[in-house]
């Protein structure tokens, strides 16, 4: 029989690791910091209005760019927050979560041979996006221990061939965010090119010690060549639901939306009537903020007699520790080893660049209940 010999477009892609290093968890019984998602309930209220939208029959098709009434909510909800109007007729879609939208916007727009800037470390989903479209990833690295981004690097890596930037604020995995003052460098420094932004702001409403997030929607340079991305999974700890939404200039929205027609059409219809519904009422995302600091800070006191170090993260819910004082072998070997023979499992940083990091960090989720920071606690402080 004639054997089938599957030509990869991803020769060097493996599974990725939140499936490995999960599997490798469970299999173990580790305490699981790795994969960031809450194992906490979610809002009662907003369970009960997704059943409420399916025994009221909304179980067809939504509309391709996602129910019009949801669109308005978030087109509100961005012009209070950010002061940018985004049309919800045609500046906005909703996706079937953020990878949905990061994945969809580099198939519209990223093309062979074009460049494509991602600063490093960098969340896993975009370079094989952009590889399998026949882009070129230009890595872009994040400086010292707070992780800012190299605006000099950028100048340099900027080129004619240049079709997109990727950033993503607040940061995965480094927890660090991007300031008023990153942001206003940016618009410098894209001011006369045609680079479109791709912006990554899941956690906008995970930010830290009073600062703020700077969305890319909030200057007027970059919104007009941003497509921004989000995640209600974050926002409402239901990260297996799977909904997010992007928003950009109609221009850009077109060609988004061109794809997603084709690639999913439209997402999950009741899930979207309870989020309208939901989101129209305050004390929603106000308080995530609050409630993630007191975790983070929570995590940190617990470890702090340690001897991993860290610098407090600014956003997120990831906290990267450094135990360069307790191996130094490999953060790979390292976080193996920390499941294998300690039950706790977490995300060696590493992964996150291209070309590898020789630095000793691992990534922690501390979107996680009391007691299941109290357990991995107990267990770093006796590593
Ligand atoms: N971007 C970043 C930085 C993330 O951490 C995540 C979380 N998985 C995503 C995008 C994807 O979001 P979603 O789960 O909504 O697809
Ligand atoms: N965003 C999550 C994280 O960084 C993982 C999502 C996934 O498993 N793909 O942990």
């Amino acid at each position: 029989m004639q054997k089938i010999y599957p030509y990869s477009k991803l020769p060097n892609v493996a599974t990725t690791i939140f499936a490995t290093i999960g599997q490798l968890a469970h299999q173990h019984g580790a305490i699981n910091l790795s994969q960031g998602y809450p194992d906490f309930g979610v809002a009662p209220e907003l369970l009960r209005l997704v059943s409420k939208a399916m025994n009221e029959g909304h179980n067809q098709y939504a509309p391709m760019p996602g129910i019009f009434t949801l669109r308005e909510t978030l087109s509100e909800k961005i012009e209070r927050l950010y002061g940018h109007y985004y049309h919800p007729e045609n500046e906005m879609t909703i996706t079937a979560g953020a990878t949905q939208a990061l994945f969809t916007a580099i198939s519209a727009f990223v093309k062979k041979g074009d460049e494509v800037i991602v600063p490093q470390p960098a969340y896993d989903c975009y370079e094989p996006a952009i590889e399998l479209y026949g882009g070129k990833v230009v890595p872009l690295s994040l400086k010292g221990i707070d992780f800012a981004f190299d605006f000099d690097g950028l100048k340099k890596a900027l080129t004619p061939k240049t079709r997109m930037l990727v950033i993503n604020t607040p940061h995965n995995p480094s927890g660090s965010i991007l300031s008023k003052e990153d942001m206003r460098k940016l618009e410098q420094l894209l001011k006369d090119t045609n680079v479109i932004l791709l912006s990554d702001e899941v956690y906008e409403h995970i930010v830290f010690d009073g600062q703020k997030h700077e969305s890319a929607a909030k200057y007027p340079e970059l919104a007009k060549r941003s497509i921004i991305c989000s995640s209600f999974g974050k926002t409402f700890h239901v990260t297996g639901w799977k909904m997010g939404y992007c928003v950009a200039p109609k221009e850009l929205m077109r060609e988004f939306q061109k794809v997603h027609q084709y690639n999913v059409f439209s997402v999950n219809h009741p899930i979207q009537r309870a989020l309208d519904t939901y989101l129209k009422n305050t004390g929603r995302y106000e308080d995530l903020g609050a409630f993630y600091q007191q975790k983070r800070n929570y995590f940190l006191k617990a470890i702090a007699a340690s001897r991993f170090t860290f610098a407090p993260c600014s956003g997120t819910y990831f906290q990267l520790l450094d135990y360069s004082a307790i191996s130094d072998e490999p953060d790979i070997v390292f976080a193996e080893r920390l499941i294998t023979e300690f039950k706790l499992a977490s995300i060696p940083v590493s992964v996150f660049y291209r070309n590898g990091s020789e630095a000793r960090h691992l990534r922690f989720c501390f979107a996680k209940t009391q007691e299941t920071l109290d357990r991995g606690a107990e267990i770093m402080m006796r590593i």
